[in-house]
């Protein structure tokens, strides 16, 4: 495994893409209507990203064709933005990486489309509360497992599915970089945490069970028992004191 430790220019750069990362996602925020199509999302996220002398990180990353993705309902993450019309009482996972001089932000958000379900509203809450406890273990006294212990300890008790085959990872010089970060319980501890490193946390959480498959397009990952999924992600800095969340 190899973890690169960042250095101040390369951080500074990551700031950079990683507040367009943030800004992409206020934007996109307020297009989530119903009828807007996931490709139209794609559009403004793929243009104000341009326009502030970034670039996307996804598009053509291993082939994907898009510039975000826009996973919708029971879609996990990985959907392919496309004619797909949003709908009243729609959730949609939206993940977006943006790339400033070489150096990549990653952050995804699960929206409400008009008005949701209150199962699906506790599923998106909880989604993202994981991910702050776990901000919690972002420390150099703490070890990368700690961060997987702390979504699964949190989770767990709602009666939710961690998607377990999915991780986050590191990020940085590439969108996916070593460490794998689970987001289930692991045995050992894992390799200490160290000021510099950067790491994506992205709990995806479903309402049932935490089995996924892939559709036929390869990309979009879905639950197995159709039942809806969120998704939250930010780009984390571990400092010699408090984490500091890039993507916010
Ligand atoms: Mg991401």
């Amino acid at each position: 495994m190899a973890v690169f430790i960042k250095n101040d220019e390369q951080i500074s750069f990551m700031r950079t893409a990683s507040k367009i990362c943030a800004r992409t996602h206020e934007l996109l925020a307020t297009h989530i209507k119903p009828g807007i199509t996931t490709d139209e999302l794609c559009a403004i996220a793929d243009d104000f990203i341009r326009s502030n002398d970034c670039k996307p990180s996804f598009l053509g990353y291993r082939g994907f064709p898009k510039s975000i993705c826009t996973s919708v309902n029971d879609e996990v993450i990985h959907g392919v933005p496309g004619l797909r019309k949003l709908m009243s009482g729609d959730i949609i996972s939206i993940d977006i990486g943006v790339c400033f001089k070489r150096f990549h932000g990653d952050a995804a958000r699960t929206y409400a489309c008009g008005s949701i379900k209150e199962t699906h509203k506790q599923l998106i809450d909880v989604t993202k509360q994981s991910f702050f406890e776990s901000l919690k273990c972002c420390t150099e006294e703490n070890r990368l497992h700690d961060i997987s212990n702390a979504i699964d300890d949190y989770v767990k008790p709602f009666g939710f599915g961690i998607v377990s085959e999915w991780c986050g990872h590191g990020v940085g010089r590439q969108v996916h970089e070593d460490p794998q970060i689970p987001h289930t319980r692991q045995e050992k501890r894992g390799p200490r945490l160290r000021r510099g490193m950067t790491l994506a946390i992205e709990p995806m959480i479903n309402v049932g069970t935490e089995e996924i498959y892939m559709l036929d397009d390869t990309w979009t990952v879905l639950t197995r028992d159709g039942e809806y999924s969120a998704h939250y992600e930010n780009t984390v800095l571990i400092t010699d004191g408090e984490p500091e969340i890039l993507t916010i």
